[in-house]
């Protein structure tokens, strides 16, 4: 029969590369210009249906700034899944998500559901990481990625619909 999953989810990435743009996008379907900068920590809650299952995603969205990196482990300790965000038009949020992912292989779920974004993929023209060198990345860690914009809406529901359908089912 159908299932229902709760799951617990956490946004990880440095502070601007769009953590908060994208969970708007995915539980309101909205996008601003000037979204204000998270403080802590924030926490959403949206219901996915995939084929065989229903999904209820527990979302906590982190702030990113390295005085909160302290409370990071709060909110990914018994998290189902996790979305490692940086900024294509930035390589050090590149290099800040992979300390996410290293930190994640170390500390979090051992079974943990991690897929890497790399936001703001609208502004091609100013892009300084290569699409190959985050999917070899990706690869090698165990991640799945997809390159999204919480500004036009691309790849954002399809990433945490592939979340979904990668969560253990019990
Ligand atoms: P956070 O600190 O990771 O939560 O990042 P925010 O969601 O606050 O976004 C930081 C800034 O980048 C804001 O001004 C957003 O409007 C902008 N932004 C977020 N996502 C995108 C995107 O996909 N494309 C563009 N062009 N700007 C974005
Ligand atoms: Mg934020």
């Amino acid at each position: 029969g159908n299932k229902n999953i709760n799951a617990k989810l956490v946004l990880l990435g440095d502070v601007g590369a769009g953590k908060s743009s994208l969970v708007l996008r995915f539980v309101k379907g909205q996008f601003v210009e000037f979204q204000e900068s998270t403080i802590g920590a924030a926490f959403f809650s949206q219901t996915l249906a995939v084929n065989d299952a229903t999904v209820k995603f527990e979302i906590w969205d982190t702030a990113g700034q390295e005085r909160y990196h302290s409370l990071a482990p709060m909110y990914y300790r018994g998290a189902a899944a996790a979305i490692i965000v940086y900024d294509i038009t930035n390589q050090a949020s590149f290099e800040r998500a992979k300390k996410w992912v290293q930190e994640l292989k170390a500390q979090g779920n051992p079974g943990m559901v991690m897929a890497l974004a790399g936001n703001k993929v609208d502004l091609l023209d100013a892009r300084k990481v290569a699409a190959e060198e985050a999917q070899t990345y990706a690869q090698e860690n165990g991640l799945f990625f997809k390159e999204t914009s919480a500004k036009t809406a691309s790849n954002v529901n399809e990433i945490f619909y592939e979340i979904a359908k990668r969560l253990p089912r019990v």
